[in-house]
């Protein structure tokens, strides 16, 4: 079992499979040259096998394939196979774009519920946000995966004074759609220009929301990173995802390895540990895993507070969210 100094068991692994994207959100891949890892530097598909088995052999019970975008990577339906036969519950956030390609590929690998970013209803603002044309790629994607029966749950990014006027159209698409909404604090990392006015957090969400509808909370899992609710009679719902207001790291059972092996131990965490580079010269990796989770900060990687008023982003040392895995 991995556990950490705070007794803190972590059997949730994020594979990143790929630091490339095939979009560019402003908020998560830095607006200054950006030079994408090469081939080499990645995990190879067989490397990922394998520290996956070892990691599951350690107690991990759920895997979410991430990125960068997941399904760019030349490999991304063989992983997912062998990657399904390890008896864990498996599980992917794309940004929708190739979905449409890959269904078969969930159902074989046992993929059930798949997370796909979307921070916003409208073409043209996909585009600002972005920089590529795909809205409707990926919204007849959602559409596709719900015909299909997969569980959907639709990751959004709430920027102040960008994409905060669509909460309530966001809501009104869970009346007839059984989507999960999930809107997220915008966080920050390397190279995105977070700062706390951008912010909307997630009691200045749920009181847009609660002005305009009715809502109740639904049950939470011990390690849910979102508070969940639904509006009485829609066929969707929706949950908010607190992580700088109110971040939720007691219940963390999270572990990262990112494209070129290394574990982050937490999505803030300044320390990382090669594991890629350990594991190829044939050292005992079980134990390094051990040591990496054993030496997790109790917070927010160690970095910063709750206090997110005060915080100066330039003062976090990580990396940018496409180069970590969200
Ligand atoms: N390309 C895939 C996608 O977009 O879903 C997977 C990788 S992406 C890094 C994973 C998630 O991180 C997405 O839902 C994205 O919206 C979220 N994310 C990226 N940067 C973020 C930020 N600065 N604050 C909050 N969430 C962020
Ligand atoms: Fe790509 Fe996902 Fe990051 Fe957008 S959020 S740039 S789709 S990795």
């Amino acid at each position: 079992m991995l556990i950490d100094k705070y007794d803190r068991v972590h059997d949730y692994l994020r594979i990143s499979l790929t630091d490339h994207c095939n979009l560019r959100c402003f908020y998560c891949m830095p607006e200054e040259d950006y030079s994408f890892l090469p081939n080499q530097q990645l995990m190879q598909a067989d490397e990922i096998i394998e520290l996956a088995k070892i990691f599951v052999e350690l107690g991990v019970k759920k895997i979410r394939l991430t990125g960068g975008e997941p399904l760019v990577r030349k490999e991304a339906a063989f992983i997912m196979d062998e990657l399904g036969k390890l008896g864990v519950e498996l599980t992917i956030t794309t940004n929708g774009i190739r979905v449409h390609r890959f269904i078969e590929n969930f159902k074989q690998a046992g993929i059930r519920s798949v997370n796909i970013s979307l921070d916003t209803l409208q073409p043209e603002k996909f585009l600002l946000l972005t920089r590529r044309d795909h809205f409707k790629n990926v919204y007849d994607n959602i559409q596709l995966l719900l015909q299909d029966h997969f569980r959907v749950k639709v990751n959004v990014v709430v920027v102040k004074g960008v994409n905060d006027s669509e909460i309530i159209d966001f809501i009104e698409w869970t009346r007839e759609a059984p989507v999960h909404i999930r809107f997220i604090e915008f966080m920050p990392f390397d190279g995105n220009r977070w700062n706390s006015d951008k912010l909307v957090t997630w009691q200045q969400m749920l009181s847009v929301i609660s002005e305009r509808y009715p809502i109740m909370p639904l049950e939470n899992q011990p390690h849910d990173t979102c508070k969940k609710y639904e509006v009485p009679g829609h066929a969707g719902s929706f949950a908010v995802i607190s992580t700088m207001s109110a971040p939720f790291c007691s219940g963390c059972n999270r572990i990262r390895l990112t494209a070129d092996g290394k574990i982050k131990n937490c999505l803030f965490s300044e320390n990382e540990t090669d594991l890629l580079r350990l594991f190829r010269q044939g050292a005992d990796i079980k134990e390094i895993i051990q040591r990496s989770i054993m030496e997790k900060h109790k917070e927010l990687g160690g970095q910063f507070s709750n206090d997110f008023q005060h915080l100066d982003a330039n003062h976090i040392h990580n990396r940018s969210m496409i180069a970590i895995g969200g």
